[in-house]
């Protein structure tokens, strides 16, 4: 298996992209962190999928908005499966409306879980990355990262700021060994998109060459790559999964 013993945090990880990820990884043979804020029975499901799987899993409570709950979860991870070898930094929330009814309070409420948690998990689990062999940093950002999207600029700009960060971390890294590259999902089958209606949903399927919308673990198999020793020589990079949206 190609994860066999790494150990893998994944923000957000109860439901949605996340919990696709953790699922997928465990399969995989990782050590998985299911790290939730909210969705407590949802993350002792997923951890219980991925034992009965025959993986292992714990489940982790933290905001990532909250730098010490974030430090905590460090140490809960250390303390069960040692530093992490992989972090993904899937946890995100939109506040949809257009941008003359925006409200600052929406704006840096989706700055603060999009780019600032990304931020505290990146800094709290930086040295185990650093140390790890074949280390991974995967941000979990978005094709309105790069297209924008009516109604989404706080989380367009949110979005498009992991790219720069992601770079600038993958050449920080790199002279470690370590690699750090984004994901660009487009628009994929969770909770998130459950919110949009229907007509909207047809229309952006329309839009989209593969005519249809994601599925989780098309995301996650992307990531999986990315996690593990097969994309070495890959770093800074933004991969798309979006069936073809920006052709
Ligand atoms: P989702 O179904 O709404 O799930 C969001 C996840 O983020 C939940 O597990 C939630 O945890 C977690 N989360 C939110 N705020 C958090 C916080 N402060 N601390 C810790 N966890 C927090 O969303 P999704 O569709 O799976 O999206 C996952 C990622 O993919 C996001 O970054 C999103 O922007 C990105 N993405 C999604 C799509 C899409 O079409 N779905 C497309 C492109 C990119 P709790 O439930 O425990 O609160």
């Amino acid at each position: 298996m190609s994860m066999d013993g790494r150990t893998c945090v994944i923000t957000g990880s109860a439901r949605g992209i996340g919990r696709g990820i953790a699922e997928y990884l465990g399969a995989e043979g990782a050590n998985v962190v299911v790290n939730y804020r909210s969705s407590e029975g949802d993350a002792y499901d997923a951890v219980e999928t991925i034992e009965a799987a025959g993986g292992e899993a714990i489940a982790a409570q933290a905001d990532v908005t909250d730098r010490e709950g974030v430090e905590a979860m460090r140490d809960h991870c250390h303390e069960t499966f040692g530093p992490a070898d992989v972090l993904v930094n899937n946890a995100g929330i939109t506040a949809d409306t257009q941008f003359t009814e925006m409200t600052r309070e929406e704006w840096d409420r989706v700055m603060d879980v999009n780019l600032g948690g990304t931020f505290n998990c990146t800094q709290v689990f930086y040295d185990d990355i650093w140390n790890a062999d074949e280390g991974r940093l995967i941000n979990i950002s978005s094709v309105v990262g790069k297209q924008g999207n009516f109604g989404q600029a706080n989380y367009a700009a949110a979005k498009s700021g992991m790219f720069g960060f992601t770079r600038t971390i993958a050449l920080e890294l790199a002279q470690g060994g370590s690699t750090a590259n984004c994901v660009a999902p487009g628009f994929t089958r969770t909770d998130m998109v459950e919110a949009v209606p229907d007509k909207v949903l047809d229309r952006i399927v329309a839009g989209v060459p593969l005519a249809r919308l994601a599925e989780v673990e098309d995301i996650a198999a992307v990531v999986r790559f990315l996690a593990s020793e097969d994309s070495s020589y890959v770093t800074g990079e933004v991969i798309d999964v979006n069936g073809g949206m920006d052709l």
